[in-house]
């Protein structure tokens, strides 16, 4: 994780995370659907929008806010391709 990605993550932490399967508290980490933690990204999108974070995305698709799936590693390594 660069330096810009735990900025990030600690201006995440200050609020909490308003996605619906996640919620962590402030100063929690989020936590993927498999409980494990994040990888290449800081928080859930939306709670860095709500933190007010502007991150610069590596890829499109992952900041994309779509709730209706939960970013995995293999996407991005399907980007890459
Ligand atoms: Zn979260």
């Amino acid at each position: 994780m660069n330096l810009e990605l735990a900025a990030a993550r600690d201006q995440a932490l200050t609020v909490r995370c308003p996605y619906r399967r996640c919620l962590a508290d402030i100063g929690q980490p989020c936590r993927r659907t498999d409980g494990h933690e994040f990888v290449s990204l800081p928080a859930h999108p939306a709670r860095l929008t709500a933190a007010g974070v502007e991150l610069t995305p590596t890829t499109p698709d992952e900041l994309a806010d779509q709730p209706q799936r939960t970013w995995s590693p293999t996407d991005a390594i399907r980007d890459q391709r």
